[in-house]
């Protein structure tokens, strides 16, 4: 078994630093994602200081980041009268001895996938296969059968499987098939970029408004020198009756801006035009708050769950795309230990 690959179930952010972790400490491995093509999906996320260690630590630099997305300068809070209720500075303003970063998300998935492409060759991401199953073999090895889009299948056998397949895993649902259904919890979030001058510090985040109706916003690019505008990332977010339950069918529906843009109409300061930096976003997403419930063990023998798979949480921590990575180097680190590997087993 010594040679048998380690199996990622899914190539998102956890799967492919799970990949780009493993390859560092020598342990052969392939990840095998649902989707036929890798494409830049999604808006804005933060990796906090801990991730972004990690990061540095994987040979991924500062110069790939600022490529990516920038570093954020302050967190503040603001009222509907237009006044700060609370501020502080974030990254190494805030004495930490690694930057956060704000990214384009989709940009920093597939530096993810490229990093991984040019360390471990192309055949270590597998388009357009489904990992749909699992069985555990008593030698302690484990197989997967893998779906393919062309319709074929194959049973893959490795030393370990990692469900890093997202918040349907269906990794998860396998290893937990009496989990209850995902829950909305009453919030609704349309997300979109524009193209506007940063504010504040030219890298602040911004939450503004109340727990029931607010926008967030913060820049994902350095200023364009020629114009001095960025990309600005924002969420528009309203707390709903959810006593219906959520009607629309997945994660990530497209909308015209002018199905929400009304909560927001009001919302015009000397220094913030909300209607106007809806209005002039290419287009929106928009998604419900989800969530799972936790699920007592993230193992099963040589399968194990990262990332969303094993604990999905709320947007609002700006945190999920950090703990993916968290999680991966984890594992990476335990692993390393266990078959006597330096590389990123060193510090845990
Ligand atoms: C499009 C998108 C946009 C997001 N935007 C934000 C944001 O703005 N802010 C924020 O904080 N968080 C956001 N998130 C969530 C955040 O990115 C996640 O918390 C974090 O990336 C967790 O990564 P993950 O790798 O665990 O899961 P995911 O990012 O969901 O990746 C899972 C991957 O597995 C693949 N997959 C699914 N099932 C299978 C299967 N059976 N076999 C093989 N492959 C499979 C999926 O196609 C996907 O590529 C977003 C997630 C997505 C998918």
């Amino acid at each position: 078994m010594s040679d048998s690959p380690a199996i990622i179930a899914g190539g998102g952010i956890g799967g492919l630093t799970t990949a780009l972790t493993l390859h560092q400490i020598g342990v052969p491995c392939v990840v095998f994602e649902s989707v036929r093509d890798m494409r830049p999906l999604g808006v804005g996320i933060n990796l906090q200081p801990n991730a972004v260690r990690e990061l540095f630590d994987l040979g991924i630099t500062e110069d790939d980041l600022d490529r990516v997305g920038l570093p954020a300068k302050e967190w503040s809070l603001v009222g509907l009268n237009g006044n700060d209720i609370y501020s502080e500075p974030r990254g190494r303003l805030a004495g930490y001895q690694w930057p956060q970063y704000a990214v384009h998300r989709g940009q920093f998935h597939l530096l993810l996938h490229d990093k991984l492409v040019e360390r471990a060759g192309p055949q270590s991401v597998r388009l357009g296969h489904r990992v749909a199953r699992y069985r555990t073999n008593s030698d302690g090895s484990v197989s997967a059968c893998i779906e393919r889009a062309n319709g074929t299948t194959a049973e893959i056998t490795g030393r370990l499987l990692i469900g890093a397949d997202g918040i349907h895993s269906a990794v998860r649902a396998q290893m937990h098939p009496a989990q209850p259904p995902i829950h909305w919890g009453g919030a609704v979030m349309w997300r979109g970029t524009t193209w506007a001058k940063p504010i504040r510090t030219g890298a602040s985040f911004v939450g503004l408004g109340t727990h029931r109706q607010r926008m967030v916003f913060y820049p994902i690019s350095h200023p364009d020198p020629r114009t001095g505008l960025s990309m600005i990332n924002w969420i528009a977010e309203v707390t709903m009756d959810n006593s219906e339950g959520w009607k629309q069918n997945g994660w990530f529906r497209q909308v015209g801006t002018q199905e929400f843009a009304h909560h927001f109409k009001d919302w015009v300061w000397d220094w913030l035009d909300v209607p106007a930096l809806i209005r002039q976003a290419d287009t929106a997403f928009e998604n419900p708050m989800i969530d799972r419930d936790p699920v007592p063990t993230w193992r099963d023998g040589a399968v194990a769950l990262l990332g969303d798979a094993a604990h999905a949480m709320y947007p609002t921590g700006s945190n999920g795309g950090s703990q993916a990575i968290i999680d991966a180097r984890v594992l990476g680190a335990r692993h390393g230990r266990t078959r006597g590997h330096a590389g990123c087993a060193r510090r845990l």
